[in-house]
């Protein structure tokens, strides 16, 4: 089956997210739209336990509210030491209010005196791409890291100046810049696979 997008609307209020995914998708030839395209159209709360089925929330939110073809991303940081966490919570680590720099300060603290070797994390990306029919296509990516003792760099956004990236663990995510980010991130990785579902489905049409 052919599922040739003219018109794709980006489910997320996050302006690094935001600009990541248009810097990702700019060679597709689809037209890209935001929820700030939509005046009044609100993202409905994370509730979801897992990024899935909070990605799955946003996306059938906005596809309810556009009738367009919807990708939303479900990210975050998901850290050894502890058991997973901040995983879905990521955005509000540090209270519902929290901004990044203060999410960093609080993973800090909660590693405080734990060694390099066990401070392995990952960050996760969950794509929902969805159909007007309301047909659900799931990307995911991975990216390996370890979690720095101070932040350094001032690329990206949230967490990328405490990541360290594997294998050499020398370099921070902010500190890589916008391409070399992209080439490695758990993001670039998911969205890699849409565009390869997409050239695929494509040529079936
Ligand atoms: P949500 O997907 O909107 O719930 O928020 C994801 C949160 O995970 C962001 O606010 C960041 O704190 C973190 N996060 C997701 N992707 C990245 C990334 O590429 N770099 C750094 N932090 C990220």
């Amino acid at each position: 089956m052919s599922h040739a997008i003219a018109k794709l609307v980006l489910a997320t209020g996050n302006p690094g997210k935001k600009e990541e995914l248009e810097v990702l998708l700019a060679g597709s030839g689809i037209a890209l739209a935001s929820i700030s395209d939509y005046p009044g159209l609100k993202l409905p709360p994370e509730t979801g336990t897992t990024f899935l089925e909070n990605a799955r929330l946003k996306a059938r939110a906005v596809a309810a509210a556009t009738g367009e073809w919807v990708l939303s991303d479900d990210s975050g940081l998901v850290v050894d030491a502890l058991g997973g966490a901040p995983g879905v919570f990521s955005a509000r680590y540090a209270g519902p209010e929290a901004d990044d720099r203060e999410n960093n300060l609080k993973l800090l603290e909660a590693l405080s005196g734990v060694p390099d070797e066990r401070r392995g994390a990952a960050f996760v990306c969950v794509l929902v791409l969805l159909s007007p029919a309301g047909e659900e296509f799931v990307f995911t990516g991975e990216c390996r890291g370890r979690i720095a003792h101070r932040p350094v760099g001032c690329g990206g956004f949230g967490y990328d100046p405490i990541f360290l990236v594997a294998p050499q663990f020398q370099l921070t995510m902010a500190e890589l810049g916008r391409e070399r980010k992209n080439a490695l991130s758990h993001r670039g990785a998911a969205l890699r696979k849409l565009c390869a579902w997409l050239a695929e489905t494509g040529k079936k049409g």
